[in-house]
């Protein structure tokens, strides 16, 4: 059995852990699924996901608790790492903003809530490299990522990278986890 962590500082953490279930299922695998809110635990993880919430917030535990350099060495072993909005953003190379402290695991350069205020949410069916049929994207305050090094983009939006690669980690703008279709977990973590 597969050991999953899912950042549990804020976020939406039931809905990454049911996609990491599900996708492992789909794989023959079994996940167990543990929180991580202080260190010592990623380093028993065999895959990580940070979800979205605030990324201020997020960003200020992680360097308390001491996990951002575990989840950096995660990384530097190769393996998995699943960033979505707000975790895109603490997982970024620049988030533009002062009090986020990123973790330069990927490389692209993101504005915060850019893609609309809260109200401005939105919802789209997005083409992605290595998925044969769309997938149903919801954007919550998203991040605009507007500049890209050393990543490959797997999807974009209105002209606008919205999913993005380096090697084991990948980040998306929108949210995967809320629509039940585990396929944007499975690309991260068993593909
Ligand atoms: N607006 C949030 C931030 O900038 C991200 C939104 C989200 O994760 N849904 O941290």
């Amino acid at each position: 059995s597969l050991t999953a962590g899912v950042v549990a500082v804020q976020g939406d953490v039931s809905e990454h852990a049911a996609a990491i279930e599900s996708a492992a299922a789909a794989h023959g695998e079994s996940a167990e699924v543990v929180e991580i809110r202080e260190s010592g635990i990623v380093p028993e993880c065999d895959l990580l996901s940070i979800p979205g919430g605030e990324s201020t917030t997020i960003s200020r535990l992680l360097a308390r608790e001491g996990i951002d350099e575990e989840v950096k060495a995660h990384v530097a072993e190769g393996k998995p790492l699943l960033a979505t909005c707000a975790g895109l953003i603490v997982a970024s190379s620049d988030a533009n903003d002062d009090r986020v402290e990123t973790l330069d695991l990927l490389d692209v350069s993101v504005q915060r809530n850019a893609f609309g205020r809260q109200r401005d949410s939105f919802e789209a069916d997005l083409d992605v490299d290595g998925l044969t049929e769309p997938f149903h994207a919801v954007f919550i305050r998203a991040p605009v990522i507007d500049e890209v090094g050393d990543a490959e983009v797997l999807a974009s939006w209105d002209g606008r990278p919205v999913a993005v690669r380096d090697g084991p980690v990948l980040g998306t703008s929108f949210h995967p986890e809320l629509t039940g279709d585990s396929r944007v977990h499975d690309l991260a973590f068993f593909e």
